[in-house]
């Protein structure tokens, strides 16, 4: 069986966000559920016209689709390009913001603490599984949140930052408590390097042809 997409090594090692996220939630999220999106996709393109697209072209593909097979090849794609967004989100080793991204959350919010406080209220009110995104449109910045699989990225938004908000992101280690969860991984572990570097890539008007 051929198989076009792969899971992305982890940016840090399995502990190393421990003990906001532990190496077993890391365990079963990354090594079973993220592994697992990733050999359901490879099942349902093998033989289509999809085993030969990008992964953000199976995703924004597919989106919306009234047909359940594009449904469930959605819903995996989704899964599989949110995670690994998810993945590079956090890091043991974080920075405050900087540069233009400091600007930019200092004319949408005031500052990066009122940010945080709007993407956890993004997290805690999504109902069931989702989604929490830092997105910029035109270099300005906003929060979106999104259920199951699906991702703004699927209608050409701009994602710097994600938080995963299903329950095994955070059962393991916080139980219920998805509150908890949000505000210890958006203050202590959130990758605002990465953030930069996604909100520098927007100002780059040929990204899809250059790739
Ligand atoms: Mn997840």
């Amino acid at each position: 069986m051929s198989a076009p997409f792969k899971l992305a090594p982890l940016p840090w090692a399995d502990d190393a966000l421990a003990p906001t996220i532990s190496a077993n939630t890391i365990s079963f999220h990354y090594y079973k559920h993220h592994q697992t999106y990733v050999d359901t996709l490879n099942k349902l393109v093998e033989g289509t016209k999809f085993a030969d697209m990008k992964l953000e072209e199976v995703v924004q593909a597919t989106a919306g689709s009234a047909d359940a097979k594009e449904k469930t090849l959605f819903n995996n794609a989704g899964q599989v390009w949110n995670h690994d967004f998810y993945w590079r989100s956090l890091t043991p080793s974080q920075t405050a913001p900087s540069g233009a991204l400091d600007s930019a959350i200092a004319e949408a919010f005031g500052g990066k603490d009122e940010l945080i406080a709007k993407l956890a209220d993004a997290g805690k009110t999504q109902f069931g599984s989702g989604w929490a995104w830092l997105v910029s449109k035109d270099g300005k910045l906003s929060i979106e949140k999104t259920p199951n699989a699906e991702t703004p990225m699927a209608k050409g938004v701009n994602c710097l930052l994600t938080v995963d908000v299903w329950e095994h992101a955070y059962y393991l280690d916080y139980q219920n408590a998805r509150p908890k969860y949000l505000e210890t991984v958006l203050g202590k572990i959130l990758n605002w390097e990465f953030a930069a570097e996604n909100l520098a890539k927007e100002s780059t008007p040929v990204r899809a042809a250059a790739e």
